[in-house]
């Protein structure tokens, strides 16, 4: 009998967040995988848990402790991957520790709970039936610049993390790409003391963050992009050459356009035959 992987979620800012079944699932466990010992220890003490060893699987040693944690559970021990904050394996270590236990045939589950982008999405007032979550953006170049495009361009709510020292560079780029009187929802300091949610337009969040010098942990909620309108040729060819110049060929050029902006084939290709090849 083998044992299990469990990805178990902890507070993202409030300790009271912590579950019974999380606190559960960290005292039966062979081992518990985190980020950092010295803050998962002090998680462990609050919950009262002693005696479970707890090793490193951070961003650069998940890979590396992955025998150790297949040698566990294969022995029919149970593993726990916690991070520093909310759910493992979003924008955080687990996601490989899962892979690697699912391919060597052990179950794999979650205690689930906090996870910012959830909360952030549910109290942005956006429409949540359909969403995407993007993570970090890269931080600069051309990597940057086309996921900002895609974000601009999408239909459905986005939502981002972002580090304080950024958040003002990204509302900037974001209103630069999407415009300025597109919506969106600043989630700070979720579950703590100063918990906040900033809404408005993405220019008047510039603004806001001009005042307030950005401090704690933010989350970006975007409004999807509007339908498109019949006046959108414009966007369409922008969009095109995009595209082209990202190295699609034109058929896959006009498949993504029509998919990010909902125009019909026709269109998108008759807008297409006038770019010279
Ligand atoms: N695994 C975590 C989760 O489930 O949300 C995310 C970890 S990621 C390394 C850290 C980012 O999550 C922060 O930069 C911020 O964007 C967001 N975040 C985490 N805790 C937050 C909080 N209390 N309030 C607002 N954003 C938070």
């Amino acid at each position: 009998m083998s044992g299990r992987l469990v990805l178990v979620s902890t507070p993202i800012g409030n300790l009271g967040d912590l579950s019974p079944r999380a606190v559960d699932a960290l005292r039966s466990c062979a081992l518990i995988c985190c980020e950092d010992t010295r803050h998962s220890g002090k998680l462990m003490s609050h919950a009262g848990i002693s005696g479970v060893r707890l090793a490193v699987a951070n961003e650069h040693t998940e890979v590396a402790r992955t025998d150790e944690v297949l040698g566990l559970l294969a022995r029919g021990l149970d593993v726990a991957v916690v991070t520093d904050a909310g759910t493992p394996g979003i924008s955080d270590p687990g996601m490989r520790l899962a892979r690697a236990a699912i391919d060597s045939g052990h179950a794999v589950t979650a205690v689930p709970g906090p996870a910012a982008l959830v909360m952030a999405l549910v109290i942005s007032g956006f429409d949540s039936t359909r969403f995407v979550f993007e993570g970090f953006l890269p931080r600069s170049g051309r990597e940057r610049a086309e996921r900002v495009a895609e974000v601009a361009a999408e239909r459905r709510t986005v939502v981002l993390y972002e580090a304080p020292h950024r958040v003002a560079r990204t509302v900037t780029d974001l209103a630069t790409a999407c415009g300025a009187h597109r919506r969106v929802a600043l989630a700070r300091e979720l579950t703590k003391l100063h918990e906040e949610v900033w809404r408005g337009t993405l220019a008047a969040a510039g603004d806001h963050l001009a005042e307030v010098a950005p401090r704690g942990e933010y989350v970006v909620v975007l409004e999807g992009a509007p339908p498109p309108t019949e006046a959108d040729d414009e966007a369409i060819l922008a969009a095109l050459h995009m595209a082209l110049q990202g190295g699609d060929d034109r058929r896959t050029a006009i498949a993504t356009v029509m998919s990010r902006t909902g125009a019909s084939k026709r269109r998108v290709y008759d807008l297409a035959l006038t770019i010279p090849r």
